[in-house]
């Protein structure tokens, strides 16, 4: 995870992870490529989404960001964290104090990256297109502000 990446692409993919998980239950994307224009992620799933539900994938994301929630982080030890959260994806570098970031009620998700204030400066969310190769499917998006 770059520290130097787009703040609101990031904080779009943090909205995404949620979403993916409350409506496909998919967990958190494994991979990311998140850059100013253009970001994937990849889940672990069974099929290709139909585009009836890709629709509705992208409209709970824009309606998170337009509900304009804050983006907050808070800190807890390792040891907490462990029990509540996957620190998978964190380096090492992370230590043992772990930063947690929320986006309002929706999602909260330990994290060094850097993010909006509020999900509303994300802009508005894009897929771009949905594939679905031996068990990964991937999501590329685009935001416009
Ligand atoms: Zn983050």
């Amino acid at each position: 995870m770059k520290e130097n990446m787009d703040p609101g692409m990031h904080t779009a993919e943090h909205i995404l992870n949620q979403t993916m998980i409350r409506m496909f239950r998919t967990g958190r994307c494994f991979s990311a490529h998140i850059e100013k224009k253009k970001s994937k992620c990849d889940y672990r799933f069974t099929r290709p989404l139909e585009e009836k539900e890709i629709r509705q994938l992208e409209d709970k994301v824009n309606e998170v960001i337009r509900s304009d929630l804050p983006v907050n982080e808070m800190f807890m030890a390792r040891e907490e964290a462990e029990k509540r959260f996957s620190l998978e994806r964190l380096p090492e570098e992370a230590g043992d104090r772990i930063r947690i970031v929320t986006v309002g009620d929706y999602d909260a998700c330990p994290c060094i990256g850097p993010h909006a204030r509020f999900t509303n400066e994300v802009g508005k969310f894009r897929i771009g297109s949905v594939s679905f190769d031996e068990g990964v499917l991937r999501i590329r998006f685009k935001l416009s502000r």
